[in-house]
């Protein structure tokens, strides 16, 4: 099943710079997609039109039904820094107005998707670089989205937390469900 289709996407700056012309991606449920390219080419802009961030000035996406919910992970952690590793993962929840008692079992489990149930009242910054981006990674799955979009989210970490967060990745998306273009 497809869940969107994007075809002859091009998106032009008002600078001139041309960052897409003529992408086209079919994304299935469950499948995880990673965009390869060198810098520039276009990686983070077709996230963001994919997302709704950025508007194409050319082409169709077509998504399966409505727009699913979609999580999306940044290169950097960008947590709060005065609030709680659980507060965090809620953030999500609470700016779409669930009240907090109805977030808790949500939010324990996107935590313990990313091992960091005992964490939850950690400050960011007692984590570790690793561990702030599993709170990110967090965060964007307590909405259970269909499709997880991450830009970079491990270009920041060493090599050996990148490989067991490239693990991890594949066994969230496996035990989710959701679809991830990387
Ligand atoms: P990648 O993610 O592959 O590194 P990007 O999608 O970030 O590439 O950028 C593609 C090109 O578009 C680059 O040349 C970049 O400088 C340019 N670009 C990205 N965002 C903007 C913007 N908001 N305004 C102008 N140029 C942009």
């Amino acid at each position: 099943m497809t869940l969107v289709s994007l075809s002859g996407i091009g998106k032009t700056f008002p600078n001139g710079v041309a960052a897409l012309e003529d992408f086209s991606l079919d994304l299935h449920a469950g499948e995880i997609v990673s965009l390869v390219g060198p810098s520039g080419c276009g990686k983070s802009t077709a996230l963001r039109i994919i997302a709704g961030l950025t508007a194409p000035d050319r082409g169709t996406i077509v998504w399966d039904g409505a727009p699913p919910q979609i999580g999306f992970v940044f290169q950097d952690a960008t947590l709060l820094p005065w609030a709680n590793v659980f507060d965090n993962v809620r953030l999500p929840l609470r700016l779409a107005g669930a009240p907090r008692r109805a977030s808790w079992d949500a939010v324990a489990e996107a935590l313990v998707t990313v091992g960091l149930a005992a964490f939850g009242n950690a400050t960011p910054r007692e984590l570790s670089g690793g561990m702030k981006m599993r709170v990110s990674i967090a965060r964007a799955l307590v909405q259970r989205p269909k499709l997880l979009l991450m830009d970079e989210p491990f270009a920041a970490l060493d090599e050996i937390v990148r490989f067991q967060l490239n693990d991890d990745l594949l066994r969230i998306a496996a035990e989710t469900g959701a679809s991830v273009v990387f």
